[in-house]
């Protein structure tokens, strides 16, 4: 077994969707970034390269490379699957926390789950979310960024 640790935060602007968990949450605003800005998905990204020693997400998938630019997390997700593979290890086990002031996330979670399960290859019952506010402060308080962080356990194949 081998066990990474993921953190990612993304700003909330006007005239973006807002992508959590490969799952698109109405709101007044969305996530800022060079891809989708599913900061819930960079972060497991994250903790699964982190356990399997292959370094973060902006060397795998740099915001500098045009063919990021706006694709879905998604994306990310398959090719550290893929990754992983080659060292013969896969993702056995997430755990995960979005901080956030707004919306809430409780008629999410499961489809969140159930996308984060399928691309990572994970049996549901083993990937987990947990929401919570930032209790009004800092930048994440104000409702101007979204927080998310992981944990993810791999085993060998
Ligand atoms: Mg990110």
């Amino acid at each position: 077994m081998r066990v990474g640790i993921g953190y990612d935060i993304h700003a909330l602007r006007k005239g973006r969707k807002l992508v959590l968990g490969g799952v698109t949450i109405p709101h007044s605003k969305g996530l800022f970034g060079h891809s989708d800005g599913d900061a819930l998905f960079h972060a497991v990204v994250d903790a699964a390269l982190g356990a399997g020693g292959l370094g973060d997400i902006g060397e795998h998938f740099s915001d500098r490379e045009k063919r990021w630019k706006g694709v879905s997390s998604l994306v990310f997700a398959r090719e550290t699957v893929s990754l992983l593979k080659k060292k013969k290890l896969r993702v056995f086990q997430i755990d995960s926390i979005v901080v956030l002031e707004g919306p809430k996330l409780s008629p999410y979670k499961k489809a969140m789950r159930d996308n984060m399960a399928r691309a990572f290859g994970v049996d549901l019952s083993r990937v987990n979310v947990k929401a919570k506010t930032n209790e009004g402060f800092g930048a994440i308080g104000k409702g101007q960024a979204v927080a998310a962080s992981a944990v993810v356990l791999l085993e060998k194949l």
